[in-house]
């Protein structure tokens, strides 16, 4: 078949399953290439191993997260499946350390893969009256001496914002690898690589895509021994992302630090208006100066802003409050649907009784995940949402 040769701006979806070797020369070189992976080579081998759509959007994500190396996968929960697993070796695995206030979905491949499947030995640490104890940490880590520390940096629903500088480094100081999943602060407000983490992860569904239309998820470090480690794991396990998910994730990156300064300014203009409301009980943003990690947020964040995530509590009669949320979410419907993600251009909440069960027996309480729509559409819409509810 003839090829045609086109001057292309864009890294092209190669939807090849295996590359063209060529002969038996560039086949050795090939391999010998991907055991030393380097990033662009005179010849690609295998789908699963690596694909320039997906190396291209690969990256793109090095820049944003300013480190050496990143490899997607084909979900978050993949991204964090590949973190954990290069760092497990059989029996010798010592025990791993997680903060309890961590995606749901994380928690449950804890307990039924990690726990239940590997046997591995895992703690958690809770957090005391609705932050993490930093000195209690302290003491953990000395009784349990952890291989590894996993924590998220903001806590999903209540967007508690965790001391992160400290934690990374009472846990270095300790000889655990730390490992963030940095989902909710993007590499927009914080960077944990530069605060000495040993591995981030994302799940790219969220502010990296961030218009809902894909899954993946993606790993980053710095460290020249786990990127072997990791593409090993990724080749063997098939975490690979699809290069057609790859183009699309690399196009939507394009605008990300656009995105996420929308987010960050829609979001704190609607909690500022939130709170003021006499149909709000309580609103939790850490860009509030109410919100218990206020200042903690300030730090980190540095002035770039607080994220897109508010969660608030409808104010309602003893008894009433699941019916005013039920009102509320029927009156925002077509402009702010219920959708169990987050990060996408438009705005979606959740209604958290209903996701989290008894975790949290708060009938009222409702996660917004602010998008980037004009302001002053999405304040009439919530405003008109609010009116509704008696
Ligand atoms: N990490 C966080 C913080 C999340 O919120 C999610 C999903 O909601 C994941 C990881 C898992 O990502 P995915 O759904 O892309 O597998």
């Amino acid at each position: 078949m003839k090829k045609i040769k086109v001057h292309s701006t864009m890294v092209p979806i190669y939807r090849d399953a295996g590359f063209h070797l060529i002969n038996t020369g560039t086949s050795i070189k090939a391999f010998k290439d991907e055991l030393d992976h380097h990033r662009a080579p005179e010849n690609y081998i295998y789908s699963r191993y690596r694909n320039p759509t997906v190396v291209a959007a690969e990256e793109q994500l090095m820049k944003l997260e300013q480190c050496n190396w990143a490899l997607l996968t084909q979900s978050g929960l993949s991204a964090i499946d590949l973190a954990l697993s290069i760092f497990q070796q059989g029996k010798k695995t010592g025990p791993w350390l997680f903060f309890s206030e961590i995606y749901g979905g994380t928690n449950s491949f804890i307990d039924r893969v990690l726990i239940f499947r590997r046997g591995l030995d895992v703690r958690r640490f809770y957090p005391t009256g609705g932050s993490y104890d930093l000195g209690e940490l302290k003491k953990m880590l000395d009784e349990v001496k952890p291989a590894l520390v996993y924590f998220e940096c903001v806590s999903n629903p209540m967007v508690v914002v965790a001391d992160c500088e400290r934690i990374i480094s009472l846990a270095k100081k300790s000889g655990a690898v730390v490992i963030v999943d940095n989902t909710f602060a993007t590499p927009y407000l914080w960077r944990p690589l530069e605060m000495g983490a040993d591995i981030v992860v994302h799940s790219a569904t969220k502010y990296l895509a961030g218009h809902g239309d894909l899954t993946a998820g993606v790993v980053c470090g710095n460290d020249p021994r786990m990127e072997k480690d990791a593409i090993e794991y990724r080749k063997y396990i098939g975490h690979m992302l699809s290069p057609d998910d790859a183009y699309r994730l690399g196009a939507n990156l394009k605008t990300f630090e656009l995105r996420m300064k929308r987010h960050c300014d829609n979001a704190f203009k609607l909690a500022g208006m939130l709170a003021a409301h006499d149909k709000i009980e309580q609103v939790h943003y850490p860009g509030l100066a109410s919100h218990s990690t206020h200042e903690d947020a300030k730090k980190l964040f540095k002035g770039k802003g607080f994220g897109g995530m508010i969660t608030f509590d409808l104010k309602a009669a003893p008894g009433k409050k699941l019916e005013a949320a039920e009102k509320f979410i029927a009156a925002v419907a077509e402009d702010i649907p219920l959708v169990p993600t987050l990060g996408n251009a438009d705005t979606t909440l959740l209604h958290v009784e209903s996701v989290w069960g008894d975790k949290y027996p708060m009938p009222g309480l409702i996660r917004l995940s602010v998008g980037i729509e004009e302001y002053e559409h999405l304040e009439t819409v919530i405003q008109n949402g609010l009116a509704n509810i008696d």
